[in-house]
């Protein structure tokens, strides 16, 4: 038996960088030497132009081609393809925004991989399913000018953990709540902008090499040109199959490289698990086809379960798949430096506790269940 065609996605693709990423997963993820790396590496191979309009200076191809992508990095290394979800997913808000002046002073750089995209809006989806207040608050501070009324805000908030905070430059997207009233707004804010603080990296057990940081902003000054939406429950509800799909691109690579590593133990081993990698297999294709189509044709817009079901089920492929691969890799797998085992293990950790995390989901889908069940109907 040959091994799954998955792996040769990236390295038919971008050769250098599936040998860059294979040569340093271990470090991507243990330590962050390589953290400023990796958005010109992306960029480099063209993976970030995938699936941006030719008119917007992209690639062309759909958002199913960069959940591709994304799934391919994911094969060969879980950090970079979070790297790669924060870049892209923060493009895909400029690519939705109403914001054109925004969108089109941020882009190129962001393709061209100078300017790093974090996307911050954990916090926003938690808020958006009832889970918690909205971190950041932005207060009136605008002034008429003659017949021009120029709106302006400062922003004051913290937001615990962003990914992809490149220390050489980034641009996050975070929700704010308007002091004044109306729906909370997303800002698009600059590394460089007053009274914004990067922490330093936190103190992770893996993802190490990803930029994650705390980010707090203090009476930082914004203006409309900064504004990604100015309704952003309606906004992240269009924007959040995309945002969603991206990250289970994450889910896609790294159950598929998992299931390949079952190759790698012995034949009786193999031959133990056969069946049963065999099944994981196949509900991988078929989930990767629903998340697909789903995205392209805007079915989770208006059926966000559909999304979140199929966001639970991946969780558990790869949750199987890692689990098959610790079996058919043995003692290898927990010695140090000769297998990617181990670190499947942490990275497979990630999947559930990402937002929207899989007890938020549950909870959501199990409320929506009781809203829809005829009253006076037992549970
Ligand atoms: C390495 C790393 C990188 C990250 N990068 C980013 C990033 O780039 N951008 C970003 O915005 N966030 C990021 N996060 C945050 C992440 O997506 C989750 O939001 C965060 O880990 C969960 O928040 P918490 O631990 O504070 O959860 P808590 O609020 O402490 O809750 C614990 C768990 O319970 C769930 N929960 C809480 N209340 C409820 C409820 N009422 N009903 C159902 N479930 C509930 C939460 O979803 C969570 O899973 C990152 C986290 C990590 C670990």
């Amino acid at each position: 038996m040959s091994a799954p065609a998955g792996l040769r996605g990236l390295a038919a693709r971008a050769p250098s960088l599936a040998t860059w990423l294979d040569t340093h997963a271990e470090t991507l993820d243990t330590d962050a030497t390589l953290c400023g790396d990796v958005v010109p590496r992306l960029a480099e191979a063209g993976l970030l132009h995938i699936g941006v309009p030719t008119t917007l200076g992209g690639g062309g191809g759909t958002i199913g081609d960069a959940i591709d992508s994304v799934a391919e990095v994911a094969e060969h290394s879980f950090a970079a393809a979070f790297v790669l979800w924060g870049q892209r997913t923060f493009i895909e808000y400029l690519l939705q925004s109403p914001n054109h002046g925004l969108r089109d002073r941020l882009l190129p750089a962001l393709l061209a991989g100078e300017l790093a995209g974090a996307t911050g809006l954990s916090n926003a989806m938690k808020y958006l399913s009832a889970i918690e207040p909205l971190q950041i608050r932005a207060t009136q501070a605008s002034a008429s000018s003659g017949a021009t009324r120029v709106p302006a805000w400062r922003v004051t908030g913290a937001l615990p953990w962003i990914t992809n905070l490149r220390k050489q430059g980034f641009v996050a997207a975070a929700a704010a709540d308007h002091e004044a009233g109306g729906p909370p707004s997303i800002f698009a804010i600059a590394h460089n902008a007053p009274g914004v603080t990067r922490s330093d990296d936190l103190d992770l057990i893996g993802l190490r090499g990803t930029n994650t940081a705390a980010l707090q902003m203090t009476d930082t000054p914004l203006t409309d040109d900064d504004r990604v939406t100015d309704n952003a429950p309606a906004w992240l509800v269009r924007v959040r199959p995309a945002f969603l799909g991206l990250q289970c691109g994450m889910s896609l690579g790294l159950a598929r490289r998992s299931l390949a590593g079952t190759y790698d133990g012995g034949p009786g081993a193999r031959a133990a698990v056969a069946e049963e990698a065999a099944a994981l297999a196949e509900q991988l294709d078929t989930l990767a086809a629903r998340l697909k189509s789903g995205v392209a044709q805007g079915e989770f817009v208006q059926a966000p379960a559909h999304l979140f079901e199929l966001r639970i089920a991946l969780a558990g492929v790869v949750h199987d798949a890692a689990s098959l691969e610790v079996q058919t890799g043995g003692g290898r797998g927990y010695l140090r430096g000769l297998s990617g085992v181990a670190r499947r293990q942490r990275e497979a950790a990630f999947v559930p506790i990402v937002t929207p995390s899989l007890v938020q989901l549950k909870n959501q889908l199990a409320a929506q269940r009781t809203q829809q069940r005829p009253t006076g109907t037992a549970p």
